[in-house]
């Protein structure tokens, strides 16, 4: 029995913001099978294809799971889901890239939302303690960045700077949403913010159908997206049942505090595509590594910016991780287990098309 395990028997509900997403079904299940109750204020608890995954998995767990209605923009839309509560965990925030308008499609959601559940918080006498889902990519922007954090290494004490709406603005909305967290945590005594800030999470989705942005990174390995090659651009990856574990001890465990960074592994798309080679050595994996000037000459037709060309590719990734292992006490499944678990999953949903072997 760990630490958090202890700390973990009360009987009030836990909320999770975002329950239906990729992230979220690991946590829910985690807390389901040590037999919490779990409340959910989703966008559409009518919508049971979003949600029969869940209730499965509370079919089968000693804990149950309840469901409201909630949109991040609307004001004190989670008062309801949060009566009671003393741990609430705010993972809900959107996750893609391609998008027309990215006030009203990013920041708005990550930032106004994030503002909209600690009022609710703010509000709601039992609470104690906050995890909110942030990211590496409040820590830095560009891999540049991380060339230029102190010893090349991202801790921390590291934030965000070179994002902003025309650039990034995926990261620029999870540094505005973590900030205002901060501002809103310092601003009273009764409940402790912890944030746990994942780099690319990889692996299985609880749900075949993938919603994350993180299917459609990985699918680019195997679909021949990158059968000529990839640049070398370093980042960081972590399983998802493994940043489930960091949550639920991030909720539970006395000495979890601040921010944590959680990546497993220092990697790139290269190291990734190896690491399928034994078992989807079929597949048309990235080879071989291709020099910077080519995507930069293509430019946008690549589907990147040159400025992102410049100050992303070429670059390796590296981030300290001491912190959650130390604290949390986590320990990471090896990048191939990841990686092939999240592969088959897409192979056997029929989003990757099968090859045999
Ligand atoms: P996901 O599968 O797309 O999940 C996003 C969740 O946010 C969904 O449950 C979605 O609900 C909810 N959501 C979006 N807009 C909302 C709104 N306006 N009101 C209420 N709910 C809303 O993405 P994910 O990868 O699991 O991401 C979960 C969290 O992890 C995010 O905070 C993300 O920034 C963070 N993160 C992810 C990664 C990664 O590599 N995947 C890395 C670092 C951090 P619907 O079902 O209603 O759409």
């Amino acid at each position: 029995m760990t630490n958090a395990d202890k700390n973990a028997t009360s009987a009030s509900p836990i909320m999770i913001t975002g329950a239906t997403g990729y992230v979220a079904g690991w946590i829910v299940k985690r807390l389901l099978d040590a037999g919490h109750l779990m409340h959910a204020p989703v966008r559409d608890p009518d919508n049971v294809d979003k949600r029969q995954h869940l209730d499965a998995l509370a079919e089968h767990a000693p804990g149950s799971i309840r469901y409201f209605a909630a949109d991040l923009l609307d004001d004190g839309a989670y008062d309801e889901a949060m009566a009671g509560c003393e741990v609430v965990l705010h993972t809900a925030s959107p996750f893609f890239t391609n998008v027309k308008n990215p006030q009203q499609e990013l920041v708005d959601p990550a930032l106004k939302g994030t503002q909209n559940v600690l009022d609710s918080v703010n509000r709601t006498a039992s609470v104690k303690r906050v995890v909110l889902t942030s990211s590496c990519a409040a820590i830095y922007g560009d891999n540049v960045d991380v060339a230029n954090a102190p010893g090349g290494v991202l801790t921390e004490d590291v934030w965000n700077t070179s994002s902003s709406l025309d650039h990034n603005p995926y990261q620029y909305s999870k540094t505005v949403a973590e900030k205002k967290a901060w501002a809103m945590a310092e601003a009273q005594n009764r409940w402790q913010l912890v944030v746990v800030n994942p780099s690319l999470v990889i692996g299985p989705g609880i749900r075949a159908q993938a919603t994350s942005e993180s299917f459609e990174i990985v699918k680019t390995l195997v679909n021949g997206e990158m059968k000529m090659g990839a640049p070398l651009v370093g980042m960081g990856a972590i399983d998802v049942r493994d940043l489930a574990e960091a949550h639920y001890q991030a909720a539970f465990n006395p000495a979890a505090h601040g921010r944590n960074i959680l990546s497993a592994h220092n990697t790139d798309m290269l190291e990734m595509a190896a690491a399928l080679e034994a078992n989807y050595g079929q597949y048309p994996l990235p080879r071989r590594q291709l020099p910077k000037f080519l995507p930069w000459l293509l430019g946008p037709v690549t589907g990147f910016s040159r400025k992102f060309i410049s100050r992303n590719f070429g670059y390796r990734w590296k981030a300290d991780n001491s912190k959650a292992r130390r604290e949390l006490g986590l320990e990471f499944r090896p990048l191939r287990q990841s990686l092939e678990d999240m592969v088959a999953q897409m192979i056997d949903s029929g989003q990757v098309k099968r090859r045999a072997a």
